[in-house]
């Protein structure tokens, strides 16, 4: 089986689907490798670190061999031209918003997997890539918050005085969540988190944080939080107003698949933080948690900055390429048996991540939005 891997072209994104380590993987399962020329170089591999594959300086050619073609981002039409009718694509799909792309791939054949679409069960655990890249994610997000912050995180005490701890408050106790609370408590601070599933107070006081409670709970499909009612809404901002008025740095990462990023922190909440305090908002690629965020941007009002990143993952591209890689290959070892193709539609991880295949759109939410 041919497995080719061509560079990711999109600006600002760093992360390859292909490390070494996995590549030798990869050919050990029988996998043949055509890479493009420089493929690993942005997350630090040079080509010669990739043993007995094959290289191409023209992408087109890349592309033109692969029978699987490993992605980090979602296909583009330009790429799927590129691809040859049957060919089987495997990366993140942005199955809810590539449109032109998803349609490109039906119409041209392509046999697409979506990483966002696999099941959050145990066995497909090995080739979760929202969790690998969200957890990257929740790590950074403490970084650069206390980058931006003007107060230490831990409690000092020294002979100029002493400092008392930062408070942090987590929106969303998710796994970019999660690793946020964990992160900040490593730095010392004083944090509190909030989520609207049920499940999320014990995971979150599990890492030594306290959980706010509204009183909301929303629990929706798939083990995910659904929508929140206006009365929800209501009641949610009540109790939230006062801890986000009483933290020094706000994370959020509250996020609903397919959703717009409910708006949890509004103007007047930011109003009422003191000056200096920092919100780190990682919604911001889906519109954000926080009013004021502007994507990919640190906007400053009334002395409370509020920073919208996009693309964490990337910058952290070194981890993240070996982990999303490692996801991949875990998911290539349902496609790939004794060095041949076979795909098992009985299999629920590849019937629910499959994206579009011979011509037609396989996930009902792209079918119905797109047909
Ligand atoms: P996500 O990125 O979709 O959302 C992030 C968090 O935002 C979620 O915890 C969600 O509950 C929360 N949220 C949504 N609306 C909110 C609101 N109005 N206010 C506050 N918080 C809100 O979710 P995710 O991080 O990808 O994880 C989703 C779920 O999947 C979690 O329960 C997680 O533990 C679970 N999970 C399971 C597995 C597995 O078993 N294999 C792996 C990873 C994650």
């Amino acid at each position: 089986v041919s497995v080719a891997v061509p560079k990711e072209i999109k600006e600002g994104e760093r992360r390859v689907a292909i490390v070494p380590e996995v590549a030798l993987r990869l050919q050990q399962l029988g996998a043949e490798l055509v890479l493009e020329t420089d493929v690993g170089v942005s997350a630090g591999h040079a080509d010669a670190l990739y043993s007995d594959a094959k290289f191409y300086k023209q992408r087109k050619k890349v592309f033109e061999a692969a029978e699987v073609l490993l992605k980090v981002l979602p296909p583009t039409p330009e790429e799927v031209a590129l691809m040859k009718p049957g060919t089987i694509c495997v990366g993140f799909m942005a199955p809810y918003a590539n449109d032109e792309g998803i349609l490109a791939m039906k119409e041209r054949g392509i046999t697409a997997f979506s990483m966002e679409l696999i099941p959050r069960i145990s066995r497909a655990q090995s080739m979760d890539a929202l969790t690998s890249q969200a957890s990257l994610a929740g790590y950074k997000a403490v970084l650069m918050a206390a980058s931006i912050s003007g107060k230490f995180f831990p409690m000092l005490t020294t002979a100029a005085g002493t400092i008392r701890p930062s408070k942090v408050l987590v929106v969303g106790a998710g796994v970019a969540g999660l690793q946020a609370i964990a992160t900040a408590r490593r730095l010392g601070a004083i944090v509190e988190a909030y989520d609207v599933r049920s499940a999320a107070r014990e995971q979150v006081e599990s890492l030594g944080a306290r959980f706010v409670d509204t009183g909301v709970s929303a629990d929706g499909l798939g083990g995910y939080a659904r929508e929140l009612t206006d009365e929800e809404k209501k009641r949610q901002q009540e109790v939230l107003a006062a801890r986000v008025a009483a933290s020094d740095v706000v994370i959020t990462t509250a996020a609903i698949p397919g959703r717009p990023s409910p708006r949890i922190i509004s103007t007047e909440m930011v109003e009422s933080m003191h000056a200096c305090s920092v919100i780190v908002d990682m919604a911001a690629e889906g519109g954000g948690n926080c009013e004021l965020t502007r994507a990919g941007e640190q906007v400053e009002h009334n002395g409370v900055t509020v920073y919208g990143p996009l693309n964490v993952p990337s910058m952290l591209a070194i981890h993240a390429s070996e982990m999303f890689a490692k996801n991949l290959l875990n998911f290539c070892k349902l496609l790939i048996r004794e060095g041949e193709l076979s795909i098992d539609w009985e299999d629920q991880v590849l019937a629910d991540s499959c994206l579009t295949h011979d011509g037609e759109i396989r996930f009902a939410a792209a079918r119905e939005r797109l047909e």
